[in-house]
């Protein structure tokens, strides 16, 4: 059922500080069967009891997104896998390292799911995706629940996703009871999705499902990555659900551009804003900009620069002035390949 506007309660908590009475209070309102927006370390999720089928479909109704999108279910600690996920004999080891090197943290695994997860949490999927985020918040408030969280990001279908309380409000506000503000999230791109499975020569590897802030680089460090489609039989091997070309997207139109070569605006009549990574390109240094947003201003660093993307990505589309998006393509190296699979899909064509 579609939320009628209420108020959006919004709890500030500091960061590091003591919390367990308010993890106890939004707690208490997950049980009750409610949705409350919560920081992690990647961006803001929509958070529900993944075993409540009432709360979860209130996060589908705030969010608009479709049913056939899966959500990613949130665990206090590791230990909480076994309650929602059968891990297969022949993968018990790699996952075990998987968790061991990146849990808690912003890597999600899809696994055989078990019986007790509803099937509006996967879509109707056989698999679930896991993970044990880093954010003390969510955490504490899945340990305070005693159940899993289901969360997608806290925006609505196919825009770009919140990476502060006040991105939450402006895509929530109104149709949520409640956020609960830790501040800027600290990874700004959501989680790495991964599938453990074996691939043809029967040796555990993993499918990138999506890119994320865990890169290929260090998943390398521990064992094959494989392309979605590669490996194993076609019938255990789906695409993500819900990674579609367009998403994570501004109101406005986007366009890529690479920094070394001049921009020629496809209208002149309309006003152009840059998005530059360093501010030092070529491309930054034309004319006729309505505004330059840096990424990473001067040093150039991918971190820096994928904590404030979605944030950038926001003010641009905030900006007045500006008609159209103009964003450099970024050097596709560790975090450079995730950003870059969320621009290209915030310039793809929209159906
Ligand atoms: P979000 O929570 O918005 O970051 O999106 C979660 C994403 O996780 C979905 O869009 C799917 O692509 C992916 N996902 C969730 N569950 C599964 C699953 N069981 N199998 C494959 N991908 C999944
Ligand atoms: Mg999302």
């Amino acid at each position: 059922m579609m939320q009628s506007q209420m108020e959006t309660r919004v709890i500030e908590v500091d960061m590091p500080g003591e919390r367990s009475a308010v993890y106890r209070e939004v707690a208490e309102l997950l049980r009750a069967g409610s949705v409350v927006a919560l920081p992690t370390e990647t961006v803001y999720g929509l958070g529900a009891d993944a075993f409540c089928e009432a709360a979860v479909a209130e996060v589908f109704a705030a969010k608009e997104r479709p049913h056939f999108d899966p959500l990613i279910c949130h665990l206090w600690s590791a230990k909480a896998l076994k309650d929602i996920a059968d891990v297969p004999a022949e993968l018990q080891e790699l996952v075990a390292k998987l968790a061991e090197e990146f849990w808690p943290g912003p890597m999600t695994l899809v696994l055989p799911r078990k019986a007790c997860v509803p099937d509006i949490v996967t879509s109707g999927l056989p698999t679930v995706a896991c993970r044990v985020p880093r954010h003390e918040v969510m955490r504490g408030v899945a340990k305070a629940l005693g159940h899993p969280i289901a969360a997608p990001s806290a925006n609505r279908f196919g825009h770009i996703s919140p990476t502060s309380a006040q991105a939450v409000l402006k895509e929530l506000g109104g149709r949520i009871p409640l956020v609960v503000d830790a501040g800027a999230c600290s990874e700004g791109l959501e989680s790495t999705i991964l599938q453990p499975c074996l691939d043809e020569k029967g040796k555990p590897a993993v499918r990138l499902l999506r890119e994320g802030p865990i890169t290929r680089e260090r998943l390398r460090g521990i064992c094959r990555v494989l392309k979605p489609g590669k490996g194993g039989p076609a019938a255990e091997n789906p695409a993500a659900p819900g990674q579609l070309p367009s998403h994570y997207a501004p109101h406005k139109r986007l366009i890529l551009c690479d920094p070394k070569e001049e921009f020629t605006p496809p209208d002149p009549a309309l006003s152009y804003g840059l998005i530059t990574y360093q501010g030092t390109s070529p491309l930054a240094a034309q004319e006729g900009w309505a505004s330059v947003m840096a990424l990473s201003p001067g040093s150039g660093r991918l971190a820096e620069a994928a904590v404030r993307l979605f944030a950038v990505m926001r003010a641009m589309d905030e900006q007045e002035e500006v008609q159209v998006i103009v964003a450099e393509t970024l050097p596709e190296t560790g975090l450079g390949c995730a950003m870059m699979d969320r621009l290209r899909r915030a310039a793809a064509e929209r159906s």
